[in-house]
């Protein structure tokens, strides 16, 4: 039985009931405090309409940047705004999670209304993990649904405490992020490959390390890559490099041989004078000039990628080929987003980055799967156990 196969709302009796769902509203904010994305709210309507839809009364709770207290520019009232638009419903807001205003708000609710609590942040409690403080939020509820995946890595009051006192289930965007990252983990499609980029091996040594147990190919780009040159002694001038993790990056080397595992480096690579320069030029991977900076991968490296990508039945991708973010160092990351997202076989990506340069591009519908949760996402590929749901009912 896969450790990933968990009850859902499908399988609970929730009508009439009152239903506290977690969700991740952690949406990025503007300046002026509005929202400039609202893919996260999107992705909790599924959860939320099937149960408007069975006549549940769904309170909604969620985290919203990393307040110390009570701040009134953290507050999810214009989340609550933004939903109540999506949902064409009125959504009612309660001032806070706990307490008199939350029972307040949820007390009247009728079936198959909605009520959105505020910044479960406001409160220590909620990333103590606090059994008070999830005791209060578990007292509104006779059933807890966690749809908040992103937030499932951490063991905190209103993704993890809460379900010590209440039934737990998960929604259908848990439900979906576990389906597909929890195959790859446990038995991917082959042949199956890894993309692996984004600018530190430090920051996913433990992700490549347990991919490269599954994988039948592994290809690593972006800063990262810098890192597994030098071990192979190539000279990287003012690229990103991380000295202290060339002993390991050769480990891996040595690993993925002695495991028949192909790893792809990059052939070429774009460089730069700094990150400023505007006419970056194309070097082999082994000829990067003491004074410049490899800051996406070279066209030979694309098309080796393309080539060893193409008979692939399941691709993860995480990381981006280079510094994306400006324009003429976006091509490797771009081109290898469109690759990813012409194969036939299960595409699953992951990573902040990697996720907003692939909604940038207009790709993302192109993929099987594309994961809500940086942080989490990752640990799931570690193999470490996700405190959120490790708490949810067993299917
Ligand atoms: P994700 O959020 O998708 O997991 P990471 O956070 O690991 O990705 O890495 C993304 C960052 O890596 C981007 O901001 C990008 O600019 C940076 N990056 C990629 N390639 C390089 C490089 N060659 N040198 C420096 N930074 C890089
Ligand atoms: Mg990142």
């Amino acid at each position: 039985m896969s450790r990933f196969a968990k009850k859902t709302v499908r399988d609970v009796d929730v009508a009439e009931r009152r239903v506290l769902v977690r969700v991740d509203f952690n949406v990025p904010l503007g300046d002026d405090g509005s929202i400039t994305d609202d893919t996260r709210i999107r992705e909790t309507l599924p959860t939320i309409t099937y149960l408007i839809d069975q006549g549940a009364r769904t309170i909604l709770c969620s985290h919203l940047g990393r307040p110390k207290g009570r701040d009134p520019k953290l507050s999810l009232r214009p989340v609550c705004d933004r939903l109540a638009a999506l949902l064409e419903r009125p959504v009612a807001f309660a001032e806070d999670c706990i307490g008199p205003a939350a029972f307040a708000a949820t007390d009247v609710m009728q079936p198959g209304e909605v009520v959105l609590l505020e910044n479960v942040r406001f409160h220590p409690g909620e990333e103590a993990n606090d059994p008070e403080f999830a005791k209060a939020l578990a007292s509104l509820c006779e059933l807890y649904v966690n749809d908040a995946f992103g937030a499932a890595h951490r063991a905190h009051a209103s993704t993890e405490g809460v379900a010590h006192y209440r039934r737990a289930v998960a929604g259908f965007l848990m439900e979906k992020e576990l389906r597909y990252l929890g195959e790859l983990v446990e038995d991917p499609p082959r042949p199956f490959a890894a993309v692996i980029g984004g600018a530190k091996v430090s920051s996913k040594l433990g992700a490549l390390r347990r991919l490269l147990e599954k994988v039948d190919l592994m290809v690593v780009g972006g800063g990262m890559a810098n890192t597994f040159l030098a071990a192979k002694g190539f000279q990287l001038g003012r690229s990103l490099v991380e000295e202290p993790l060339i002993p390991t990056a050769k480990e891996v080397l040595a690993e993925a041989e002695r495991r028949g595992v192909t790893l792809l480096l990059p052939v070429d690579l774009v460089v730069a004078r700094s990150l400023e320069d505007s006419s970056p030029w194309v070097v082999d991977a082994e000829k990067v000039p003491p004074d410049a900076m490899a800051v996406d991968i070279g066209p030979r490296s694309v098309e080796s990628i393309r080539a060893a990508l193409q008979p692939m039945a399941a691709v993860v991708w995480n990381g981006p080929m280079g510094v994306f973010e400006r324009e003429p160092f976006a091509k490797g990351s771009l081109a290898v987003a469109e690759i990813v997202a012409g194969l036939s076989g299960t595409t699953v990506v992951g990573g902040g980055e990697t996720v907003a340069l692939v909604a940038q591009a207009g790709l993302r519908h192109r993929f099987s799967h594309v994961s809500t949760g940086g942080g989490a996402s990752l640990e799931l590929l570690e193999g470490k156990e996700l405190p959120g749901v490790a708490v949810l009912e067993d299917r």
